[in-house]
């Protein structure tokens, strides 16, 4: 049997092709049954075009049922699969289709022109897809009478190439084979409980690992529906609630919900889980999500590299401020400098192994072979903890640890306490040069509108009195917001680039 992505997820469809694989926003439905048919147009036309099993189809599009036809149909065909946020500018894109070299790109019409200017003399295929699955692709598409069976493929062979969200740098492209992505959604359904009767209320992006596959791969795999809404939207997602059992979210989501007068017990009683990660969930809007709703949102921690490592339990305690234990087949340890494992309860690297691991870097195999050890554990560059019950907590990424003094700080303790003081919205802390220390320990402070904000003086006051010496702050800065990449992490580098002469 073929170990085409395809198909392994093809025979977990349900029996009856009539059953909804997903509703659009205005409640129409795309069965199993059409998604079947349509992913093997979307192949045949792919072999038309001239697209091969193993070459890379770049695709940035709007949210739309097609688009996620475009990645099943390329899963068929054997081709590499590979989303971009809509987030990129035309120059921006122009990195990723010269480290790619795609055979074919899908974007919209509007990027059309700059697309075809910069793949022009090129063997690359251009092909538009609008914001409502209409345009010259989806057109081709259904004028394709032809259904094509997956193309046979093994395990290891690239499923996808997801680029990084680009916190700490330039977006890496991350090789990930059909394996890596079968064996981390086999265990997600299995591990939150997915069944048929679920219902998804899919409101994130699908250029990347959180909406594609974590999301979606569950609700396929389980038989289940979705509600496919084009973006989050607050309003509407409390309104789509009753017909939902699953949502999944970045910690932004819980925070504008949280905005809403309408999220209460009874707006949520349909919901059976909350899930949220790709970025830390504040532990107060843990706390007010479940006072308010009675649902303890479910926290697990991955990345595009690995897709999902640990998760709180489904059943059991989900501890607030913790990313849960290490999921089944996935190993976990923590290490030191040195490479070697820190006494339990310490900080250190986190190191993943397992069948959800990638297979390197594309065209990076030097920045590969750095970031793996000799015994093939993936350094993943966050820094956490494990606590005696397994328990998992990030305390930071490895590039923003800061050194002051000989001293190790890391930034996430500090904005706990800063971000606990009445009128401060939130904070980053960053390490910047310093000529005695090293490093200086400087925090980057969002205050609330209108509030009674502290000031400088006000900051260091409360940091004096609950943190020790060496983590103080030299300097408390205000910005009105911090930097954002295009998946709303802060940029620490940028705020680093910033400030770096402050002490010069
Ligand atoms: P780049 O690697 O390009 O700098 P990135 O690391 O932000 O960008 P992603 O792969 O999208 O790219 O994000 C993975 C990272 O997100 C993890 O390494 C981790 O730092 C962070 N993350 C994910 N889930 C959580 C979580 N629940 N709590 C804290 N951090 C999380
Ligand atoms: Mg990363």
């Amino acid at each position: 049997m073929s170990d085409n992505l395809y198909a392994r997820i093809r025979a977990r469809f349900p029996a009856d092709p009539a059953r909804p694989m997903l509703y659009r926003p205005d409640g129409s439905v795309l069965t199993y049954g059409d998604a079947d048919r349509i992913s093997g147009q979307v192949a045949a036309l792919l072999d038309q075009m001239g697209v091969a099993p193993g070459d890379r189809v770049a695709v940035q599009v709007d949210k739309s049922p097609m688009a996620l036809m475009l990645y099943l149909g390329c899963l068929r065909r054997g081709a590499v699969y590979l989303p971009l946020n809509t987030a990129y500018k035309p120059a921006e894109l122009e990195y990723f289709i010269d480290d790619a070299e795609p055979r074919l790109v899908v974007c919209r019409p509007e990027a059309e022109t700059a697309v075809r200017t910069m793949t022009n003399g090129r063997p690359i295929e251009v092909a538009t897809l609008d914001a409502t699955g209409d345009g010259a692709f989806a057109d081709r598409v259904r004028a394709t009478a032809t259904v094509a069976e997956p193309v046979a493929r093994s395990r290891d062979d690239l499923a996808a190439i997801l680029y990084s969200s680009g916190t700490t740098g330039r977006p890496k492209g991350v090789m990930l084979s059909g394996e890596n992505l079968w064996s981390n959604a086999e265990t997600l359904v299995d591990a939150w409980g997915f069944t048929d009767r679920d219902v998804l209320l899919h409101m994130l992006p699908i250029f990347h690992t959180h909406g594609l596959f974590v999301a979606t791969h569950c609700v396929l795999l389980s038989g289940a529906a979705m509600l496919f809404e084009p973006k989050f939207d607050a309003a509407r997602a409390l309104a789509l609630m009753p017909r939902a059992t699953v949502m999944m979210g970045v910690p932004t989501f819980y925070v504008r919900l949280l905005a809403e007068a309408g999220l209460t017990r009874d707006a949520t009683a349909h919901m059976r889980l909350f899930v949220s990660g790709s970025a830390p969930l504040l532990p107060e809007t843990f706390a007010r999500f479940e006072a308010v709703t009675g649902h303890r949102i479910l926290e697990r921690y991955g990345m595009t590299e690995t897709n999902m490592n640990t998760s709180n339990p489904y059943d059991g305690d989900r501890r607030q401020g913790t990313v849960g234990r290490p999921l089944p087949g996935v190993e976990l340890r923590i290490t030191g400098e040195d490479g070697s494992p820190v006494a339990a309860g310490e900080a250190g690297m986190i190191e993943l192994k397992g069948p959800n691991v990638f297979k390197g870097y594309w065209r990076k195999p030097e920045k590969t072979a750095e970031d793996f050890t000799a015994d093939g554990f993936f350094r993943s560059g966050d820094i956490g903890t494990i606590d005696g019950d397994g328990y998992v907590s990030i305390v930071g990424r490895a590039k923003d640890l800061v050194i002051s003094g000989g001293f190790n700080v890391y930034p996430k303790e500090i904005e706990l306490v800063i971000d606990r003081i009445p009128g401060v919205d939130e904070s980053a802390v960053i390490g910047v040069p310093h000529p005695d220390f090293g490093e200086a320990v400087v925090a980057v402070v969002v205050r609330e509108a209108g509030a009674d904000a502290p000031d400088e003086a006000g900051v260091l006051a409360v940091t004096r009195d609950q943190l020790a010496n060496f983590k103080q702050p030299k300097r408390v800065l205000f910005a009105a917001e911090l930097p954002r990449n295009a998946m709303g992490k802060v940029q620490k580098n940028l705020l680093r680039d910033a400030h770096q002469g402050l002490f010069a």
